[in-house]
This record gives structure tokens, C-alpha cells and sequence, in this order.
């Protein structure tokens, strides 16, 4: 790339922002990338807003080299300018945002912890808000699920909220819908549910489903979108993890999560298909990609993370949705400050555990007790699951 034109303007591409959380941090949608910075880097790229030439910003020159070259900030011979609002979020800072649009779904899986689909959705007018106050709060990721959320009433009008939001935007699919949706989908990502090859799937989520899913999948791919993969293990398609895992690399996923189940929701009505925790752990050992619910600091899972349900109530995560942290006519700030984060060394079963920096405690709902371990992540680390105080 040849040396950039001091004189031409300088803004930050339209897929990054800047973002105070823990530390200052440029995240870039697109790949979802966070690159911390350092206060000089902060205050410099604040006024990579289109109104200053490269020269008047004062950018180190290798740094908007590289920026240049990433793609993280473009040039242009005329001003051209934006507007940045940046203002510190909360603390913990909220990143990552599963927004259940609807209760609605036009399967019935075996697995799902919600139970029977609903007639029940969340306003327009609601999602809106919620995604304006995500937005202020700092919020990275939004993740757009339900049910299906495809089968919102009003998906076209929710999709048209999410065209100009400077956040990751993931719709989280069975797959059944989708092609007519593809066409104009304001998603950078796309999380299709493929939970076995074709008997483990259609186990879990009815005859015919498998196909479609895998078309889906191949769908978001040549849209250009990622892909990203989410599988149940469970006892039917424990056998078919690896040729699950061929198909997941073939098709070019990028993140490929892989559960456990827990028995809640319809899956309490078949315990035959729980797999022992050694079973969930070898299967789990395949993932690969990011993770949002994670903790850190010390700090057990879930720290950044939250869900909106259908219905309006805001819990640390879907599973919490019986104890939730308020409704979102309050305000996501003011639900969000009543979520208690859990520190690692508060748990009876963890606090002593060789391997709980890096396992963080493991999932706090499958411990099946606030200071519980969780058995599948003990058995992942080759731990011994300490009994009951
Ligand atoms: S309790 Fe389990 S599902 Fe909920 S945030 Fe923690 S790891 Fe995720
Ligand atoms: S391996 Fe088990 S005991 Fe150790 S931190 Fe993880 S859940 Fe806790």
C-alpha cells in the first residue's frame, strides 16, 4: 500500500467503534476483533471523525498505517464527517445481548429449554429501544434468537432496525426459514442449529429438518455472511461427532459451539437423551471459536452477558429467565445493575481446583447449585467433582 495522503481526511470505517469498557478498546464488527488501547491511541482515534486531516490528527504514522491497511479507517480527499457519542458503560460492561423476539417456532425439539413455543413476542417498538440502550451501554454483539426469530410477525420491520447499528449482528436460526429472510438479512453473522448428522438432528428437531438445515448453512455461506454452528450433544448423536465435525468444517463455519443438555424445559420430558458429563466433555472438546459466556477477572461465566426475553424479562442468561434481574420497561441500565457477578473463590466446589483459571468455574446453571462445580467442565479439566458441603 503506498504511503497515505497526510492531507486527506480521516474516519473510522463504518464496521468499527470505539468502545469504554474494562479498558478503551476499537472493535470491528466485521470480525469481530476487540483491539485494546492505550489512552494516546484512545484520544487520537476520537477524532478519526472525518473533519481532520490525517496530518492535523496526529496519528503515530505506522499505527494508521496498519489501521489503514486493516481496514479499520479510511481516507477521503473531502471532509466527511460523523458523529461519535462515547460515553463509559457499566461495570461490569454488558457486551453481548441474546434478545429473544419471539417465543414463537415452528418446531417442537426435543431439547428446547424453553419449553412449548408462545404466541408471544416483543414489540417493535421495544427491540428498538432495547438496541438503542445496548448501544449506549457499550454492547458489542447482539444476538437476535427466540424460538425461531424468523417467525416474528414483524421480522421485516426488525430488520430494518438492525441495517444502520454499529454492532455485531447474529441471528441465531433453525435454518427453516431462511432463504426467503437471506435476501437483505442486516446479520453479519448467521448461527444455524445443526445438532448431529441426519438421525441425531431429526432426533432432536422432527423428520425432513437436516437437509434444510445443511442448505441453510451452505446458504449463509455463499451470502458472504459468517457462519457460525450450534450443536447439542445428546445420547443419539454422540456417535456422529465426528462426521458432524467434517461437515461443520466443510461448510466453513467459524464457530462451532457444542452444549451440553440440561434437563429443563421439554428435555426434562426425555431423560433418555442425557449424555454423562465425561460424554458432554469429550464431545465439547471439538468446539472451536469465540465464546461469550465466559467470565473473567476472576470472576465466574456470564460476566458480560445477558438475555432479553420475549416476554420482557432481562436475566444473566437464558436459563435464568425464573430469576430475572427486572423488565426491560426499566431500562436494560437498571436490570443490569442488579446482576450479581460471581467470584470464583466464592465457590465451595471450585475455589480450591487446580485447573479454575482456566476453566473460570464452568457453567453455572449446570452445577445445578450456586456453589457447586459444574460436572461436565470438571470432567473436561480431569477433575474430581467435590460432594456436597
Ligand atoms: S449459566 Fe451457563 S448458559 Fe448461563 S451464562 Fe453461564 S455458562 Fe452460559
Ligand atoms: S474444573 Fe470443576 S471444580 Fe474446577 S473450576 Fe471447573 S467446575 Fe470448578
Amino acid at each position: 500500500m503506498s504511503a497515505p495522503n497526510p492531507d486527506h481526511y480521516l474516519r473510522l470505517a463504518g464496521h468499527v467503534c470505539l468502545r469504554l469498557l474494562e479498558e478503551p478498546f476499537l472493535y470491528d464488527r466485521r470480525s469481530d476483533e476487540l483491539y485494546e488501547l492505550n489512552e494516546e491511541g484512545l484520544e487520537a482515534l476520537k477524532k478519526c471523525r472525518g473533519h481532520l486531516t490525517m496530518e492535523q490528527v496526529g496519528l503515530e504514522p505506522e499505527f494508521a498505517q496498519v489501521c489503514l491497511e486493516e481496514g479499520l479507517l479510511e481516507l477521503s480527499p473531502a471532509p466527511w464527517p460523523m458523529p461519535l457519542t462515547l460515553g463509559p458503560g457499566p461495570s461490569p460492561s454488558l457486551r453481548y445481548l441474546e434478545l429473544q423476539i419471539t417465543w414463537r417456532c415452528n418446531l417442537a425439539c426435543a431439547h428446547c429449554y424453553l419449553g412449548a413455543a408462545q404466541k408471544v413476542d416483543l414489540s417493535v417498538k421495544r427491540v428498538a429501544a432495547v438496541l438503542r440502550e445496548f448501544e449506549a451501554m457499550g454492547g458489542l454483539r447482539v444476538m437476535l434468537s427466540g424460538g425461531e426469530p424468523l417467525m416474528h410477525p414483524q421480522w421485516n420491520e426488525i430488520n430494518a432496525l438492525l441495517a444502520a447499528l454499529p454492532l455485531r449482528r447474529v441471528l441465531l436460526s433453525n435454518g427453516l426459514l431462511l432463504e426467503d429472510a437471506l435476501d437483505g438479512l442486516n446479520c453479519d453473522e448467521v448461527q444455524i442449529s445443526l445438532d448431529g448428522l441426519e438421525t441425531g438432528h431429526e432426533r432432536l428437531r422432527g423428520k425432513s429438518s437436516f437437509a434444510k438445515a445443511v442448505a441453510a448453512a451452505q446458504a449463509v455461506k455463499d451470502s458472504g455472511r459468517n457462519l457460525s454452528i450450534a450443536t447439542m450433544a445428546h445420547a443419539d448423536n454422540l456417535g456422529e461427532m465426528a462426521g458432524l465435525e467434517e461437515l461443520v468444517r466443510d461448510l466453513g463455519a467459524g464457530e462451532w459451539g457444542i452444549d451440553a443438555p440440561c434437563l429443563t424445559g421439554r428435555l426434562g420430558e426425555h431423560p433418555e437423551l442425557a449424555v454423562t458429563p465425561q460424554q458432554a466433555a469429550q464431545a465439547m472438546a471439538r468446539a472451536y471459536g469465540g465464546a461469550f459466556h465466559g467470565g473473567g477477572g476472576g470472576m465466574a461465566c456470564g460476566l458480560h452477558l445477558a438475555t432479553v426475553a420475549a416476554d420482557g424479562k432481562m436475566a444473566q442468561c437464558g436459563f435464568y429467565l425464573d430469576q430475572p434481574l427486572g423488565r426491560v420497561e426499566e431500562g436494560l441500565w437498571a436490570c443490569w445493575a442488579r446482576r450479581k457477578a460471581v467470584k470464583i473463590d466464592e465457590l465451595a466446589g471450585c475455589r480450591d481446583c487446580e485447573a479454575a483459571d482456566d476453566c473460570g468455574g464452568g457453567c453455572r446453571f449446570r452445577a445445578h447449585g450456586p456453589l457447586e462445580p459444574d460436572p461436565v467442565m470438571c470432567a473436561a479439566y480431569g477433575m474430581e467433582p467435590k460432594e456436597k458441603a
